[in-house]
Formats: structure tokens, C-alpha cells, sequence
């Protein structure tokens, strides 16, 4: 049955070459939460916080020029928010970070790197996870109990590693702050576009890893954001304090 050999050994060509594939593939399963709710429930990655409240998140600060604007916006509505930090601006600018925390606002981890994790080995992302930690714990006297990672993307090693210490937070509406096509109006628009009690809102205190000046375009949606939460007579909760 010569013939029926070749077959078989065909196919098993075939399960050997599949295999790096779907290992790759459950590595990089998580990937598209963020874009597809049911699979984020899938991984039990929160998108939103079980409180009445709207959570607003500024993620891949602080910015010496961008934090500051976003905190004197927030201050002036009397509203608390929480930033995901990246732990190599926090060493670059320390007193911005301090002053996020000052301010009453919750302080959760980003990483120290700004690495996207498919890119990086769990051992790699401990490492990272670790120094941002504990350089966030120094500067500003809070531990964070947070993380999102950049670009909202998890490996499957980064979520389980992640997940034994930290709670994983993604996102439910967005503003696209990052993009360079972004103005005011389309964020506020985007962002608050079937907004509802327990969404968290992505946006953007810092330019370092998108369209430059793009926190411009952040603060200048901001107003809007914010009157669209008071409209819903929801208050502005910091993520943790929320669930
Ligand atoms: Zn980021």
C-alpha cells in the first residue's frame, strides 16, 4: 500500500508544518480582545467596571506638557480619572507622575517599555511588569493594581502572567485620540457615542507613541466627554475604586 503510505505521510507533513501554527495562534488568541468583545469574555478581560460610574483612562503618560493639560480639565469638572503609566516616562518625568496621583487619580500600569507583548517573551514582560511596578510604587507612593498592556494586546503567556498579579482593565469606547486624522469633534463624538454607566473610556494624555501633539486633540475633545458624562448623571470613577 505504498500509495496509502505516501498519503499518510502527507498528512502528517502537513500536522507537523500546522503545528507552529496553531501554537502561534493560541499565543497570540488574545490579541484581538479589544476589538471583539466576545472574545475578550472569552479570556474573562474586562472591558468595563461594575459601578454606576463612567471610568475615563489616559493611558502612556506622563507628558510634561499633556498630563498637566488633562489634569487641569479634570480638576476644573471636579472629575477622578485613572492613568495607565509607561514606566520609562515615569523615570523621565517623575513630578508629572507625582502630581497624577497628588491630583486623587488612580495610578495602574502600562509597562516600563512601550513593547507590544507578541513581540516579547513572558520571562521579558515579568521583567518589564516588575521595574514599572516598582519605579510607579516609588514616584508616586500608590501600587498600582492595574494593567493594560500597549496597544491593548495580550499575548496568552502575557495575560497569565499579568493576571497573577495585577487585574487586566481594556476599554469599551474609544475616541481614536492617537490617529493624526483625530480632531476634538471626532473624539468626543467617538468616544461618547453610545455612552452608558460602566464604560471605560479610552484616551490619551501623551504623544510619545502616536501622532505628534495628538494630546492636543485629547484635552480639546475633553469638555465634551465630560459634559456628555454629567448628562448621563453618572459620576467620573477611578477603575478600581469602581468595582
Ligand atoms: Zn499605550
Amino acid at each position: 500500500m505504498p500509495s496509502l503510505r505516501r498519503t499518510r505521510s502527507s498528512i502528517n507533513r502537513v500536522r507537523r508544518s500546522l503545528l507552529p501554527l496553531a501554537v502561534a495562534g493560541a499565543w497570540a488568541a488574545p490579541a484581538a480582545a479589544p476589538v471583539c468583545p466576545p472574545l475578550a469574555d472569552a479570556f474573562r478581560l474586562d472591558r468595563r467596571v461594575d459601578s454606576p460610574g463612567v471610568a475615563l483612562t489616559f493611558d502612556d503618560g506622563p507628558h510634561p506638557d499633556g498630563t498637566p493639560a488633562i489634569l487641569d480639565l479634570l480638576a476644573a469638572a471636579n472629575a477622578t480619572a485613572t492613568f495607565f503609566l509607561v514606566g520609562e516616562q515615569v523615570e523621565r518625568y517623575p513630578e508629572v507622575a507625582r502630581a497624577v496621583a497628588d491630583a486623587g487619580h488612580e495610578v495602574a500600569l502600562h509597562g516600563f517599555r512601550h513593547t507590544l507583548l507578541l513581540r516579547r517573551t513572558v520571562r521579558e514582560l515579568a521583567d518589564d511588569l516588575a521595574r514599572a511596578h516598582a519605579l510607579i510604587e516609588d514616584v508616586t507612593g500608590a501600587s498600582p493594581q492595574l494593567y493594560r498592556p500597549p496597544y491593548g494586546v495580550f499575548s496568552l503567556g502575557g495575560l497569565l502572567h499579568a493576571r497573577r498579579r495585577w487585574r487586566p482593565l481594556l476599554w469599551s469606547t474609544w475616541g481614536r485620540d492617537w490617529t493624526r486624522r483625530a480632531t476634538p469633534t471626532s473624539v468626543a463624538r467617538l468616544a461618547t457615542r453610545d455612552l452608558r454607566p460602566g464604560d471605560v473610556v479610552l484616551l490619551h494624555d501623551a504623544d510619545h507613541y502616536s501622532a505628534e501633539g495628538s494630546w492636543r486633540v485629547t484635552a480639546g475633545s475633553l469638555p465634551a466627554i465630560l459634559e456628555a458624562v454629567q448628562a448621563l448623571g453618572a459620576p467620573f470613577v477611578p477603575c478600581t475604586q469602581a468595582t
